[in-house]
């Protein structure tokens, strides 16, 4: 179980979030022609808003009394762990093929042109165990919706599937339908 910790939320939420959506740069075509790259290396430069939103979200699942937190590859593991840092509680990887060492539980999922493999080890989450997985920006919705099918597997509970933001307009939400999900910022 978390341990209570220290958390003061200095920006409201809607500061927060109009913060977050001026610092995340867009960026046309890339890495293909018709894609806009939401691209949140300039966001994570900006260390006080990094860190309220670090903060934002420990306090939301602080609440939830969430035992690990679940990041994926590998933007994702840049709020996975720090939040799971300032909560004192376990990380886990979610990764691409080959990348993990131990024992490991995989799954191959479609992409609009071929296919694509999310592992996680075996022994990182126990039954029963609350968690949570975050990643940077949710878009078609099929990594999230295979990572959490990975989870599952294990027997974890997925309390919420969390971003930081969320392309609307690709209705990824309807792919993770069967849990709870969030996302800070929406476009
Ligand atoms: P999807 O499986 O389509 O929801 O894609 C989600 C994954 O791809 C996430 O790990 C994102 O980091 C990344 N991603 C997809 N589309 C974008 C985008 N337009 N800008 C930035 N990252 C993206």
């Amino acid at each position: 179980m978390s341990s209570s910790v220290n958390l003061h939320v200095d920006l409201g939420k809607e500061e927060l979030v109009s913060r977050t959506k001026a610092l995340i740069r867009e960026v046309p075509d890339f890495p293909k022609p018709g894609i806009n790259f939401y691209d949140i290396t300039t966001l994570l430069a900006d260390g006080e808003v990094f860190s309220e939103i670090i903060d934002y979200f420990a306090t939301r699942f602080e609440e939830k009394k969430i035992d690990k937190i679940i990041g994926i590859e590998s933007r994702g593991f840049i709020f996975a762990a720090a939040i799971a840092a300032k909560m004192k509680i376990g990380f886990v990887p979610v990764r691409k093929p080959g990348k993990l060492p131990y024992k490991v539980e995989k799954i191959s999922y479609q992409l609009e042109y071929g296919s694509d493999s999310l592992e996680i080890h075996q022994d990182a989450v126990k039954a029963n165990e609350r968690v949570v997985i975050v990643d940077d920006v949710l878009a078609t919705g099929g990594t999230a919706s295979a990572t959490a099918e990975l989870v599952s597997r294990l027997a974890a509970e997925i309390i919420e599937i969390s971003f930081l933001s969320e392309l609307s307009f690709l209705n990824g939400k309807e792919k993770i339908k069967d849990y709870k999900s969030f996302s800070l910022v929406s476009y």
